[in-house]
């Protein structure tokens, strides 16, 4: 009974995720174009109507064998995989908060087969609240890898998310919370003044909106794994394909990459590391 419960809570969560992730390829999409932001779903290469069937994620692609029904024009592969990491990330998060929405605690593996047996509507709020601020620094991803823009319209969304996660996702002590907003950002904005166009205006602001809502703790880890994440790119990039030191790359996305992470696992991490430093000194 329990198995079958959790089997349709991972299910529920896969499907939705990727109807999620399905609309933030869309909005990416349109929002580099310049295009409405509406629900009229159509082809994006000839602007055809499309049917509900035909936008079902993942699976539409398949049974329309990746083209447009009207045009023939191929439909963008990048979307599908999109979707099913949207699945996924949404079946983890699940597994990870549906117990306990907080950022403030460890991973407890024990937790992840009491989330279907515990749910409760206050911890629904809580994941969607999560997998709102997920799917947001997917949409960051897509459109700072395409454009080097983090739109500032999606910063104003990640800040009214972090805001309502003060609600939904308890844990995190307001103070933490409102250190997050300078912790990273503050620091960045001086080294732009001393290094113009060393990080983009962008980043900063998105520093300073998702601080808000994973603390400063988490903000710290999100952002080292991010700049790791970024360095090694760029020595990928300068080795192996000869790019100029000066060549610019979108920071946006391993920046995302960084907060998720930290957010499934950064207090494990500063766990670690705490532990680190005590065996280290009892060793002296
Ligand atoms: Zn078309």
């Amino acid at each position: 009974m329990v198995v079958w419960l959790n089997i349709l809570v991972i299910f529920l969560a896969f499907v939705a995720g990727m109807c999620i992730f399905s609309l933030m390829s869309t909005l990416a999409f349109r929002v580099e174009n310049e295009a409405k932001l509406n629900l009229n779903m159509y082809c994006e290469s000839c602007g055809h109507d499309i049917k509900f069937y035909e936008t079902i994620p993942v699976i539409s692609y398949l049974f329309l064998k990746g083209r447009c029904r009207y045009c023939g024009a191929e439909l963008r592969g990048r979307d599908v995989l999109n979707e099913l990491f949207g699945g996924i990330i949404t079946v983890l998060v699940t597994l990870r908060f549906g117990f306990n929405p907080s950022m403030a605690d460890k991973f407890k593996l024990d937790e992840v087969l009491d989330v279907a047996l515990n749910f409760t509507p206050m911890k629904l709020i809580g994941l969607i609240t999560i997998v709102a601020f997920v799917a947001m620094m997917d949409a960051v991803t897509l459109v700072d890898h395409d454009s080097m823009i983090i739109p500032d319209g999606f910063n104003i969304v990640l800040f009214v998310i972090s805001i309502i996660s003060i609600f939904t996702v308890p844990g995190l002590p307001i103070v933490e919370r409102l250190i997050g907003i300078i912790v990273v950002a503050l620091p960045m904005y001086l080294v732009i003044l001393a290094i113009p166009n060393a990080f983009g205006g962008g980043d900063i602001k998105m520093m300073a909106a998702v601080g808000l809502m994973v603390g400063w703790k988490l903000a710290l880890v999100g952002f080292l794994i991010g700049v790791l994440l970024g360095g090694f790119y760029g020595m990928y990039l300068m080795a192996v394909k000869n790019y100029d030191k000066k060549a610019h790359f979108a920071f946006g996305p391993f920046l995302c990459i960084g907060l998720v992470v930290a957010m499934f696992c950064g207090q494990d991490i500063i766990g670690l590391y705490t532990e680190y430093i005590a065996w280290m000194r009892s060793d002296v």
